[in-house]
């Protein structure tokens, strides 16, 4: 057999004539033999069950059921003319119904012969019914060499409408394996499949359109979920290789003075293992030459900023500088006044950039920017415009990432002879093994310790009518001396409606809690950035008591004496952003609080969610349930990594396969990283492939 034999045009297939190959290539994307073995079933149909009559229940879904056809007849007249069989075992009665090709059936069908009908089954009245069943008679059905299960293929509006069915398809897929069948070359090699437990790659592919068993059919999709995760690993990791090798950039080999000093006379903590853990990755990752590029995973106070300055010192003792830049003015403001409080007494320089700055002081910046007098500039994006010229750029950290694009980064990369290093700072958390898989081009580290003597966020779900004593919880805590944060959802589709909630919750909020006693900040997104600002740091300060506002507060802003976050119509936000939310307290001393308020109609999404956020403050494991809730795709990055394009595993689910594939990969890259080991020769022609841009499955075949 020619080895393009899977490339022949599927029009050459016996039964695709040019009208349904035309149609196949624009709705399903098959060209080629190939393709079409590609194509892989959504579902398959139990046919190995047969149901009696009082079995069915409405939502049955597909069923199989044998019995007798006692009576034909036809029913309603016009354009509900239909012709109706009554069917029979021995629990109960049921329709069978035609209203296509009422002719052909009246004529066709026999009574009183055993039938076996197959079709979705639905309810009028008490009555069971399926219309336009699959009717095919007992003996004719005992006759035929029958699969266990039934493939169900992807299907389009327009297939169904030019009677492209699934029957259709099922049977070209059988004429395709009578001819190609055994012409799938194998693209694992031997001991991984042997150490893996994987099925043949022929095996496989015929087992997963016409299973013999379930069992079968099980190690079949098993087998194909590998080879697809496995191959996109080993692009993920050549790349990073490629990345590590090709890039280079600055040797921070020394660890000086600045480092040291700071180490030992400044640091206000000790730091926690998982701190000092990373600052070692940091700390190996720049001194090998190669370019950093590091993303560093750190829930809500796990101690990021501590990291983020040790790193910068790095930069400082070998003689460059350091940047830091976060997404808004309020946070570029607390990093700058967390950092040089941090610094003080170090002799090293920090100064603050952002749109605000008047232009003198700008200019000044600017200056000591370019002669090298000032060691780290932090601000917001003001740092990338072009006018902002580093004398020595070392390091960029970057801080709540998924505010910045690629192209904001490339840019800072402009601004130097080689690359700086780059941190990209996270405190939203993903499954280490999604992350490893998803951004390929980064390295990954991961804070996952809090600093000691922290009190866990007791956290509760509330329905409105809890309202008053709600109120009372606030007057006390208050009195205590603790500040509250009441935050209103911001949905861009119905932004009106949500300033008028907010709007409403505040006048409420200063009717019960009126001055002199009480003062009540408001901060939203149509504010004028300075307004925000004054309104902010009045709260910062301490001289409002309550925060009612948007989501603008999200992220990072840090006021340890805060102690309840109150979120209004809770179940309106989503997972990691209700987490990010209740980091906003729990930083100081004292006992914190969530309050999760919602009405009373809540969807099992809803549900789950406030669940989750009640019974965990874990940011990963609350990262996992929101991944399953939503799946990848809204994750950044996704596609850019090409894991959307995945075929048959689902990065969530399969999230298991997926570490055991990377693994595989990690494998076999130790033992020969130039892939051109013969036994390797599956592997090679599959990557040479996919460097190539084609898609994966279409080199699989
Ligand atoms: P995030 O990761 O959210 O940016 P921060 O860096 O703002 O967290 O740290 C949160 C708080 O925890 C800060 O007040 C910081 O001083 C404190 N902190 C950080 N690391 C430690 C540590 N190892 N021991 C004690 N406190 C720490
Ligand atoms: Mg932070």
């Amino acid at each position: 057999m020619p080895l393009n034999f899977l490339s022949t045009p599927i029009d050459y297939l016996a039964g695709i004539g040019p009208e349904r190959a035309k149609l196949l290539r624009s709705e399903l994307h098959i060209h080629t033999y190939g393709d079409l073995a590609n194509l892989f079933p959504n579902r398959y149909i139990d046919k190995t069950k047969y149901y009696k009559i009082n079995q069915l229940v409405p939502d049955s879904a597909q069923v199989q059921i044998l019995g007798k056809i006692i009576n034909i007849k036809t029913a309603g007249s016009g354009k509900s003319e239909r012709l109706v069989a009554t069917f029979a075992d021995e629990t109960g009665r049921m329709e069978l119904v035609w209203f296509r090709s009422q002719k052909h059936f009246r004529d066709s069908l026999k009574i009183n012969e055993p039938y076996v009908a197959f079709g979705k089954v639905a309810r009028y009245g008490s009555q069971y019914n399926i219309a336009h069943p699959d009717l095919e008679l007992l003996v004719d059905h005992k006759s035929r060499k029958q699969s266990a299960m039934t493939p169900v293929y992807p299907s389009t509006e327009m297939l169904a409408k030019r009677k492209v069915t699934n029957t259709y398809i099922v049977k070209c897929m059988r004429k395709l394996f009578s001819e190609i069948n055994g012409a799938f070359v194998e693209t694992l090699p031997d001991d991984m499949r042997e150490h893996y437990k994987l099925i043949g790659k022929n095996e496989a592919m015929l087992n997963v359109h016409f299973p013999t068993t379930p069992e079968l059919l099980k190690h079949s999709i098993y087998r194909l979920k590998f080879e697809e995760l496995f191959f996109i690993q080993m692009e993920l990791l050549l790349q990073n290789r490629i990345r590590k090798t090709k890039i280079r950039g600055y040797v921070f080999d020394n660890v000086g003075d600045k480092f040291t000093d700071f180490y030992k006379n400044h640091l206000p903590f000790e730091l926690t293992g998982a701190q000092k853990r990373v600052v070692k990755e940091i700390r190996a990752d720049m001194g090998t030459g190669a370019h950093m590029n590091r993303l560093l995973q750190g829930d809500v106070g796990s101690g990021k900023t501590i990291v983020a300055v040790l790193t910068a010192l790095l930069a400082l003792d070998n003689g460059f500088q350091a940047c830091i830049m976060a997404p808004t003015e309020i946070l570029a403001q607390q990093h700058y006044s967390g950092v040089s409080e941090l610094l003080e007494g170090t002799g090293i320089t920090v100064s603050l950039l952002t749109g605000s700055v008047k232009t003198k002081a700008r200019r000044t910046i600017h200056e000591e920017l370019e002669d090298g007098t000032l060691d780290i500039l932090i601000g917001t994006h003001a740092l990338i415009e072009d006018k902002v010229k580093f004398k020595n750029l070392g390091v960029a950290i970057v801080d709540e990432q998924h505010r910045f694009g690629v192209a904001q980064r490339a840019k800072l990369w402009k601004k130097n002879e080689l690359p700086p290093h780059v941190l990209v700072m996270t405190a939203t958390p993903i499954p280490r093994t999604l992350a490893m898989s998803l951004y390929g081009d980064l390295d990954i580290s991961v804070i996952d310790e809090l600093p000691p003597g922290r009190k866990e966020i007791k956290t509760v779900h509330r329905y409105d009518k809890n309202r008053l004593a709600v109120f009372g919880f606030i007057r006390d805590e208050i009195a205590l001396g603790r500040q509250i944060y009441m935050v209103y959802p911001l949905i861009e589709e119905s932004e009106k409606l949500d300033y008028k909630d907010l709007q409403d919750g505040y006048d409420s909020i200063v009717r019960e809690f009126p001055l002199p006693k009480y003062k009540v900040s408001i901060v939203h997104g149509r504010m004028k950035p300075e307004d925000k600002d004054y309104e902010m740091n009045r709260f910062v300060n301490g001289e409002t008591q309550i925060m009612v506002a948007t989501t603008v507060i999200e992220v990072g802003v840090n006021v340890p004496n805060a102690s309840v976050m109150i979120i209004e119509s809770a179940e309106r936000f989503g997972l990691s952003q209700l987490h990010q939310l209740r980091g906003r307290v729990g930083r100081g001393g004292d006992q914190s609080y969530c309050i999760l308020m919602t009405g009373h109609k809540l969807s099992a999404n809803s549900k789950t969610r406030l669940d989750t956020m009640v019974a965990t403050t874990d940011g990963f494991k609350i990262a996992e349930v929101d991944l399953k809730l939503r799946g990848p795709g809204d994750l950044m990055g996704t596609q850019q990594s090409g894991v959307m394009d995945l075929r048959l595993a689902d990065i969530v689910k399969d999230n298991h396969i997926l570490a055991i594939a990377r693994e595989a990969a990690q494998k076999l890259l130790a033992k020969d990283v130039k892939i051109e080991k013969p036994e390797h020769a599956g592997v090679k022609r599959v990557m040479s492939f996919l460097q190539n841009k084609k898609g994966l499955w279409k080199y699989i075949s």
